[in-house]
């Protein structure tokens, strides 16, 4: 992760991004700083905080380009699993440069299931942050009941089973074998305590819960693991939060964000520039929704091209012939070039390969595949899988995404302004969208 300069005075001015930045423009100064610990935790949160009334901008690492007229910024970092001086040295500067821009608090975002080791990141780096604003209290949560995340007890539950019971206990980085948020985190923090907030007294509201805070600050607890169950849980501890310097959480607590400062769900905050030029997908991602959706798109008649790794390691230029082949065919409507495929095809390519050249290898080629669409005229490009959509986005040379209306949970349209011109993005992380994903979306802007 390349970070650019950090800190600045606030900026104002017209939104470089182009196009309207709705009825509530002009107030400048953020509203909200956030800093996401992976890219698509990034888009998953600023999503919520658009679809309940903010207008975001997503930045990858700290931004070296003014953002622009806007609410909220969430800073992408990659930081979950990094190195802890390196996670929170990022994580710090991200704080510096949004607390800049004006913002009151910072919002660290981290998984909705606590991903994280007796190392950290989320412990040293809520730490860091928490001194770097001089706070003294962080509420945590990484509860989002509408994703199945809940937290009672200070225990995390992933649907109906402990954390972990969930498959997340066999998660090859960062396996979560202890549902007890308050025991994990405590494990993470040096020289600090963690302590809880039970649901009874989240249950009772806003006063409840800053009673309860006080109570902690007093016993010497600096970050509460809070229970939620329910929407209005998280919405009580958003109001709950609003002074704090520093809240930790999942995208959930952000729903009862935007209220907080009189912010409404619109319209206008998910506006995005009007779409141009031809549509694209590029489909990197080998999971079962993305393999229905490419299935769903060919059965449909959309014009589609597989790309081959095997042709690729063979050193066949596998770029400039889809590139040929598609530059025939946009003018039609979209076209799909997809190296997705059936597990069992992958396992057969991988055991020649392995798996990390190959995924190398068609990423590497989807990459250059995406630049050479925008670079002939694709205004839309939709692309799948998250590994996939970083490589897209670095290839591009994108540092800044305008978030826009929802296609499906998780998955906004965003809007980066290219020196070519705009480009409407999204990008889907494997198991997102529903089996006709790739035709709906189009419509949907
Ligand atoms: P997801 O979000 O579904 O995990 P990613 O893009 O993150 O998707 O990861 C998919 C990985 O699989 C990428 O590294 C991609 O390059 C690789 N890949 C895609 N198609 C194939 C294939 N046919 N054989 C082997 N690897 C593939």
């Amino acid at each position: 992760m390349t970070l650019g300069p950090s800190a600045g005075p606030p900026q104002a001015g017209p939104h470089p991004l182009g196009g309207s930045t709705g009825g509530t423009a002009g107030r400048g100064a953020l509203l909200l700083g956030c800093i996401a610990d992976d890219f698509t935790g990034a888009t998953d949160l600023a999503n919520n905080l658009v679809r309940a009334g903010m207008r975001v901008v997503q930045t990858i690492g700290v931004p070296s380009l003014p953002v622009g007229d806007v609410d909220a910024v969430v800073v992408a970092l990659k930081s979950r699993t990094a190195p802890v001086p390196e996670a929170v040295a990022d994580s710090v500067a991200a704080a510096q440069w949004l607390r800049a821009q004006g913002a009151p608090q910072v919002y660290f975002k981290v998984c909705s299931t606590f991903d994280s080791t007796d190392q950290g990141n989320i412990g040293p780096v809520a730490q860091a942050l928490m001194a770097d604003a001089a706070g003294d209290f962080a509420l945590v949560t990484p509860a989002f009941p509408e994703n199945g995340r809940t937290v009672f007890k200070g225990h995390l539950f992933v649907g109906d089973v402990l954390l972990s019971d969930s498959p997340m206990r066999h998660h090859p980085l960062t396996p979560m074998t202890d549902a007890n948020l308050v025991r994990v985190l405590q494990a993470q923090l040096r020289g600090a305590r963690a302590g809880l907030i039970e649901h009874r007294v989240v249950a009772r509201g806003v006063a409840a819960v800053q009673e309860r805070i006080t109570t902690l600050r007093a016993e010497g607890v600096a970050f509460g693991i809070a229970d939620a169950v329910t929407d209005e849980d998280l919405r009580t501890l958003a109001a709950a939060s609003q002074g704090l310097a520093v809240v930790v959480a999942g995208s959930g607590l952000a729903i009862g964000i935007p209220a907080l400062h009189g912010l409404q769900p619109s319209a206008q905050a998910a506006q995005l520039p009007a779409p141009q030029g031809h549509q694209a997908i590029v489909s990197g991602s080998c999971s079962s929704a993305t393999n229905q959706q490419v299935a769903n798109f060919i059965a449909a008649g959309g014009a589609a091209l597989a790309v081959d790794p095997l042709r690729l390691a063979a050193g066949v230029d596998v770029a400039a012939a889809a590139l040929d082949w598609a530059l025939l065919r946009l003018a039609q409507g979209p076209v799909l070039v997809y190296a997705t495929a059936e597990p069992e095809a992958v396992r057969a390519v991988q055991a020649q390969l392995g798996a990390q050249r190959a995924g190398e290898l068609v990423e590497g080629t989807l990459a250059r595949v995406a630049a050479g669409l925008v670079q002939a005229g694709v205004g839309q490009l939709l692309v799948a899988g998250g590994e996939t959509s970083g490589a897209c986005v670095q290839a591009l040379g994108i540092t800044q995404l305008r978030i826009g209306p929802q296609i499906d949970p998780g998955v906004p349209w965003c809007h980066a302004a290219l020196p070519a011109g705009g480009l409407h993005l999204a990008l889907k992380s494997g198991n997102f969208g529903g089996p006709d994903f790739f035709t709906r979306a189009f419509q949907r802007l």
